[in-house]
């Protein structure tokens, strides 16, 4: 995929070069894309700048991108880039990666202080000192995950009034100056954007857009006087935003099964959910990966894929929000699911994937068959 991705940012530029530099520039493009087609046997690639601009404009994308299941072109005839690209090319903003690794900072800290405690004894006090680190990373998850825009003094006084020095400072360093006007602004009642004015959509996240529609809910009034920040870019597309299926996970299997061990980001994150019921445990890993492609592309770099693969004695499933598989299937036609089990087998990985939709069901099954 790093070689795919290379040649989308090339030809990205391509296209956003003015009419008059196109001529020009689009040279380098036409290069890298015939090499790229010509190392893969794909022989109908443009021979010219003018046929490289109408290539781009007619040829499905799935055609001749490797992990790219898009059956539209790469740009549309207004020049605007295909969305499945946007997505791969805005999940690697490199800015946006050390914003969200403010959250993973938080996350070393509070391991490890976590574990300096239980090296040093291991008594019952020392379990409650300990859980007093997880509870301080939950805490500063939930602060960051609450809402994207927050009044500069509120902001201030709760971060050093809830957390230890040592974190407050790291989590001021996850907000932005914003310069809007204050005022009293109307707000998307999930991730607290300011909410889109004539639109049919009320915020700009499609993924609040489908808990709004589903829950019917209203945007809220929330008065911004003074100054204000803004959550970071990366904190917001890499944690607040998958972080809103996982609550709204968590709280149904917590309101369904009222006698099971609940936890969210167990044992400082070491899974998103675990299910607990005696000496049974499901752990669940939840993924709102834009498309089946951008996800595997994550397991296999970014994340601790071991943890995810089946084992025996261990219960692990990969679960796939609803309504990921629904925006994925109304803009592509492809199921989500089947996509990836195929893309997983494709790489002999090992993972069991589950829709939010059967989770419920499943997770009596497992624990039923405990019993028999
Ligand atoms: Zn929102």
């Amino acid at each position: 995929m790093a070689d795919t991705l290379y040649l989308l940012y090339t030809l990205k530029d391509a296209m956003e070069w003015k009419e008059k530099e196109k001529a020009i520039r689009g040279k380098e493009a036409l290069y890298k894309l015939i090499k790229y087609m010509f190392e893969r046997d794909r022989l109908n690639f443009p021979n010219n700048i003018p046929e490289l601009y109408s290539f781009l404009l007619m040829e499905p994308c799935h055609n001749y991108l490797d992990g790219i299941s898009s059956r539209e072109p790469f740009a549309n005839p207004n020049g605007e880039i295909n969305s499945e690209i946007k997505g791969h090319l805005e999940e690697d903003n490199p800015d946006e990666k050390i914003q969200a690794d403010i959250m993973k900072t938080i996350l070393l800290l509070c391991r490890n202080e976590s574990k300096k405690i239980l090296d040093d004894e291991s008594d019952e006090e020392t379990k409650s000192r300990e859980n007093y680190w997880e509870n301080i990373y939950l805490d500063a998850r939930g602060y960051i995950s609450e809402t994207s825009i927050r009044e500069k003094a509120e902001l201030d006084i709760d971060i050093v009034n809830k957390f230890p020095s040592q974190i407050s400072s790291i989590i001021k360093k996850g907000y932005l100056p914003d310069k809007r006007i204050s005022d009293a602004q109307l707000v998307c009642p999930i991730c607290g954007k300011i909410a889109l004015k004539e639109n049919s959509n009320l915020c700009e996240n499609e993924v609040c857009n489908y808990y709004i529609k589903r829950n019917k809910l209203a945007p809220v009034v929330k008065n911004l006087n003074g100054k204000h920040a803004m959550l970071a870019p990366g904190l917001y597309k890499f944690i607040l935003s998958p972080g809103i299926a996982e609550k709204f996970i968590y709280e149904k299997i917590k309101e369904r099964f009222t006698t099971y061990e609940v936890a969210l980001y167990p044992n400082i994150d070491e899974y998103d959910i675990n299910v607990k019921l005696g000496e049974k445990v499901i752990h669940l890993d939840v993924k709102d990966a834009k498309t089946p492609e951008i996800l595997l592309r994550t397991l296999l770099e970014e994340s601790n894929i071991e943890k995810l693969k089946i084992e025996k004695n261990r219960v692990v499933w990969l679960v796939i929000p609803d309504h990921r598989s629904s925006i994925y299937s109304k803009t592509y036609d492809t199921n989500y699911l089947e996509k990836l089990k195929q893309l997983l087998q494709n790489e002999k990985l090992k993972i069991e994937v589950i829709s939010e939709y059967h989770l419920l069901s499943r997770i009596e099954q497992e624990m039923e068959e405990l019993f028999s």
